[in-house]
């Protein structure tokens, strides 16, 4: 039984508590997340499904500390968001959080080792250290071929493999991933599936995926649903 289950929250890395965000459009009241408390626990592929419109991205960022909530908390390694100013919430994202996205957000200029090295430049590493990290990153990726290949001189599923590099060579405790296999081919997105799988058996990091992608559903140990940004189910595997 998983420890989420009777109620100890204790060693959650990600919680939230009443998460609530409220948008105005033309006189018109959406709560795109409405009330969601849940908590995402190491050592777990966390899921966090629902269809289009669901609350789904609304409540990653909420979670990074990109958007505030209208109500509720959100605490990442025991500290609430909300008690942080920008700058603390910037150093928290940087150092401790990744990043993957359906379309890889990858700059187009910029080879794979380039790409996989801008983090890292942005906190400053000295060149030798960013080039080992960057180098170790592609290679646990399987990519070091490509690293001097520029985005579309990639296929799909490569520049995905490519992001999610970037995401590892932080070293971050946490990764989130926004539909990381929304734009591959269901071969393709298995593989990359079954990386993400070993980011949290071999490196130990904390992975949220927010998807509607029933693969995703199946390969995850705990599945969080949402509708209308509720949540209505945790659905806990194994
Ligand atoms: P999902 O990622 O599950 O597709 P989103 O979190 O993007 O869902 O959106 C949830 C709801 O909030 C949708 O109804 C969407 O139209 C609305 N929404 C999202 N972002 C905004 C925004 N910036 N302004 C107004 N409404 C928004
Ligand atoms: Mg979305």
């Amino acid at each position: 039984m998983s420890m989420a289950v009777n109620g100890n929250t204790a060693n959650a890395v990600i919680r939230t508590e009443n998460l609530t965000r409220v948008y105005h459009l033309e006189g018109e009241d959406i709560r795109a997340v409405s009330g969601v408390t849940l908590a995402i626990y190491p050592r777990q592929m966390t899921a966090i499904i629902g269809r289009s419109g669901s609350g789904k991205t609304t409540l990653l960022n909420l979670i990074a500390g990109l958007d505030d909530p209208t109500e509720g908390e959100v605490w990442i390694m025991g500290r609430a968001l909300r008690s942080m100013d920008e700058r603390a919430r910037l150093a928290l994202r940087r150092e401790k959080i990744g990043f993957i996205f359906q379309s890889f957000g990858l700059l187009p200029l910029l080879t794979a080792a380039e790409n996989v090295g801008v983090p890292l430049r942005m906190r400053g590493l000295p060149s030798h250290e960013r080039e080992a990290r960057v180098r170790e990153a592609l290679e646990w990726v399987g990519l070091s071929k490509r690293a001097r290949h520029r985005p579309y001189e990639l296929s799909g599923g490569e520049q995905q493999r490519v992001a999610i590099a970037r995401a590892l060579a932080a070293q971050p405790q946490i990764i989130l991933a926004d539909e990381p296999t929304g734009q591959l081919d269901s071969q393709t997105g298995k593989r990359i599936l079954e990386l993400l799988r070993r980011l949290v058996s071999e490196r130990g990091i904390t992975l949220a995926i927010v998807s509607h992608d029933p693969m995703v559903m199946a390969e995850a140990d705990v599945v969080h649903e949402l509708r209308d940004g509720k949540l209505i189910e945790t659905r806990y595997k194994g």
